[in-house]
């Protein structure tokens, strides 16, 4: 239980109000050390709390009466950085812990003058930014007692180790560490020789099993003209409380958000060309459950955090394969089975090539169209030449009248009931 740390009242109070009723395993490791002092190694994923196990005694081990930075949190994204700091500001919010997220992309004159006003004791930046307000004399990083890495493999991907190593040139000798990676290759093993006390505590969380394992998932091969038709159908005999539809473009979004309303979906549409006012709206009500289906692009849901999202549909496949695995992602969290359905135009065979070459045979395939299924050419035309040696024996090259085998996972269990 929460109470087991001794933390402050007002601590325990955010916590109970965030909804935390017990601590995740990695919260149940990690706090306790951390509100020691020790410097850490976390190995583990999004989704098992991480921010919380350090944001926790992070707002624990501020003074909130000093305006100086006493804690630094260092994230790869900018979606990131405003995520965490949304997460710090909610657990510190009765100890009255300020808290600021910088990061690129948004003009720094508006930061910097946040950051003078504010005066915060919890900065949560990305990297790039950090560095720029460091140059600028803006950020004093002379009083900070905990730095953080957070999602240090994807920053060391994203070649941020010049600028981490310079950010943390600024801070002061005494201090605790903490590092959280999903991976921890030799690049990361030689940051946290140079950056960790060599006692640092290191906790790792197993994942239970990768995510996509956890999620049930269905691919239509449907005709082009019956791509709607098809969709409404399989909706309508889908069981869900709370889904996503991604849909390829805005337009599409509205369109098919107008549809569903009229077939009689709880369904919004929501995109960039929408007012932030009327954005606002949709997420609020969609989070209440008030609307049933959220309408929207990649771009749209990025950076979403949205719980209890009991179904995923794609109308159409995305192009690239990642976003596939993205999307699908956002359902069977919290160890809870999800459900991912999807419809594949039989004029955009190359996506669903594409989504089997990295999702192999973690879905049932079900073939709707009478159009052959060509393989690895963006339209249906015959594919000639030694093209086809990319598409080895196994997968698409096989059996191509009985595509349905490859969804060998589900086979016999039928856990759609259709
Ligand atoms: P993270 O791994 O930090 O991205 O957290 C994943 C999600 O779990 C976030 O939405 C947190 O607010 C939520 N969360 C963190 N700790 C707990 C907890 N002890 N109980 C329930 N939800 C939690």
């Amino acid at each position: 239980m929460f109470n087991d740390f001794n933390l402050s009242e007002e601590t325990l109070k955010a916590i109970r109000e965030k909804g935390f009723e017990k601590p995740t395993p990695i919260q149940e490791k990690a706090i306790p050390l951390l509100l020691e002092g020790k410097d850490l190694v976390g190995q583990a994923q999004t989704g098992t709390g991480k921010t919380a196990a350090f944001g926790i005694p992070v707002v624990e081990r501020v003074n909130p009466k000093e305006g100086t930075i006493q804690a630094l949190i260092l994230v790869p994204t900018r979606e990131l950085a405003i995520q965490v700091a949304k997460e710090i500001k909610d657990l510190g919010k009765y100890r009255r812990v300020k808290v600021l997220a910088v990061y690129g992309g948004k003009p720094i004159f508006g930061q910097i003058d946040l950051l003078k006003r504010i005066r915060p004791q919890v900065v949560v930046g990305t990297p790039g930014r950090v560095k720029d307000l460091i140059e600028r004399g803006i950020l004093d990083l002379s009083k900070v007692k905990i730095f953080v890495l957070d999602e240090a493999d994807r920053m060391l991907d994203m070649g941020f180790i010049e600028d981490i190593e310079f950010i943390f040139s600024q801070t002061p000798e005494e201090k605790q560490t903490l590092l959280f990676s999903a991976t921890l290759p030799p690049e990361i093993r030689d940051v946290i020789r140079r950056f960790l006390k060599e006692d640092h505590a290191e906790v790792r969380i197993e994942p239970e099993k990768p995510t996509v394992e956890k999620i049930r998932q269905k691919i239509y091969r449907v005709g082009d003209r019956k791509l709607f038709e098809t969709f409404l159908a399989k909706l309508e005999e889908t069981p869900f409380r709370k889904g996503i539809v991604f849909t390829q473009t805005k337009r599409e979004a509205d369109w098919l958000a107008d549809r569903l309303k009229e077939a009689g979906f709880n369904a919004e549409a929501i995109h960039g060309d929408y007012s932030q006012n009327r954005r606002e709206w949709v997420l609020r009500n969609f989070r209440k459950g008030n609307i049933d289906l959220l309408v929207a692009t990649d771009v749209a849901a990025r950076g979403l955090d949205i719980k209890g999202l009991d179904a995923v549909f794609n109308y159409r496949l995305p192009q690239d394969a990642e976003s596939y695995i993205h999307r699908i992602g956002r359902t069977g969290r919290a160890g809870k089975e999800g459900l991912a359905l999807s419809f594949s135009s039989d004029a955009e065979d190359d996506r669903l090539q594409r989504v089997k070459k990295l999702a192999g045979d973690t879905f049932e395939f079900v073939n709707l169209s009478d159009r052959p299924l060509e393989r690895g050419k963006k339209n249906s035309k015959p594919r000639r030449g030694f093209g086809n040696r990319k598409f080895p024996k196994r997968g698409f090259g096989r059996k191509r009248d009985n595509f349905n085998s490859f969804g060998s996972r589900f086979k016999g269990e039928n856990p759609f009931g259709d």
